[in-house]
């Protein structure tokens, strides 16, 4: 029985098709430097003792969600806690997208999990690569809109480092409105806080903000994220959200983290990671085999080399972990390096140094 048993002939044939998405974790590596996923250098300390783990925890935290309305300016009916912005994302699909008929639309080079999201749950994606300058194409955008429920835009955007500007959001949440929702990914935004739309919520019903604790709160490990809109909208996403999304600890270690004393925290990281990535941005600018280094709002820089292909193997090889985004639409020969601790930098430049 058992050899005639094919779990590919059961499964659905977009899955069958697809490609999982290839973290910085599944990519693997040997380092000792790792600076391909973006996270934080160095783990923050957390209280926890935690007793009554027979009891199943609040689908929504009370003390969780206060926390974050209070510090992104919203109120707490405008916001949903779930697994990180990548749950989110995908709320968002399951709620509002009907496979075979409705699609997404996301502006390449961008973040790869609005691709693999809709691609799990058969929803057509519409493509539209942004401007040489990576601001958004506009016209471009206009002329798709038919069938569109879902637009990813991604300010700061990763990998390139980018703000989208805030008049081309507004042309944006204008031509959907009433149409389509708008969801900003923000997973960046503490690095840049002066550019976030989270307080544009109250004027734009169809406008969503994503956020996490996993880059400048230093928890990717947590795996905690927010969605941020109208109460309309987060009272559709939690009729599909699971049933307990996070657990106990997450929840408590979470609720720490947004504290007065967390936040303050969170912004010394933000204030130390921006010096870091002044410093490293400028020693890389002198190499004669750095081509461009890409100015950014963020924990990352993405930089174009000569033979990129070259630097990623010798670095690897040294153990300096970084990530190949050269596959990606307009980033031939760029790597896109996480902004680490100033040891960890140093090595980066003296790495590169080295292979000129
Ligand atoms: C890291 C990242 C996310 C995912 O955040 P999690 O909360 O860890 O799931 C979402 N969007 C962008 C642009 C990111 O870089």
């Amino acid at each position: 029985m058992s050899e005639l048993f094919k779990a590919a002939s059961l499964a659905r044939s977009n899955i069958k098709e697809m490609t999982p998405y290839m973290s910085a974790r599944r990519l693997g590596g040997n380092g000792d430097v790792w600076l391909n996923a973006n996270e934080y250098p160095t783990a923050p300390d957390f209280q926890f003792n935690e007793r009554n783990l027979n009891r199943y925890p609040e689908c929504q935290p009370a003390n969780v969600i206060l926390n974050y309305a209070a510090y992104a300016g919203v109120s707490p009916e405008e916001v949903l806690v779930c697994r990180g912005a990548d749950e989110s994302i995908e709320l968002l699909i399951r709620a509002f997208c009907e496979p075979g008929k409705d699609a997404v639309m996301f502006c390449p080079p961008t973040y790869g999990m609005y691709s693999v999201s809709a691609e799990t749950f058969g929803v057509e994606q519409k493509k539209i690569p942004s401007m040489p300058d990576w601001s958004l194409n506009i016209d471009a955008i206009r002329d798709n809109l038919q069938n569109t429920k879902l637009i990813y835009i991604c300010s700061p955007n990763n990998p390139t480092g980018n703000i989208i500007d805030n008049k081309d959001l507004v042309q944006v949440l204008e031509m959907a409105a009433e149409r389509a929702l708008v969801v900003v990914d923000e997973a960046y935004i503490e690095f840049c806080p002066q550019y976030s739309v989270a307080s544009w919520i109250a004027n734009y019903p169809n406008l969503v903000v994503l956020r996490t604790l996993s880059k400048a709160f230093a928890l990717a490990g947590l795996r905690c994220g927010f969605t941020l809109a109208s109460a309309d909208v987060i009272e559709i996403l939690l009729k599909v959200i699971a049933p307990y999304p996070l657990s106990t600890p997450v929840a408590t270690i979470a609720a720490q983290a947004l504290s007065i004393e967390g936040i303050a925290t969170m912004k010394h990281r933000v204030a130390t990671i921006t010096d870091n990535r002044i410093a490293l941005s400028e020693a890389l600018s002198e190499l004669p085999i750095v081509e461009k280094v890409y100015p950014s709002e963020t924990n990352y820089i993405l930089v174009r080399f000569t033979e990129a292909n070259k630097v990623f193997k010798a670095l690897w090889e040294q153990g300096i972990i970084l990530r190949d985004q050269s596959k990606q639409l307009g980033l031939t020969n760029c790597l896109r390096i996480t902004i680490g601790t100033e040891t960890e930098n140093v090595r980066v430049i003296e790495a590169i140094e080295a292979l000129c």
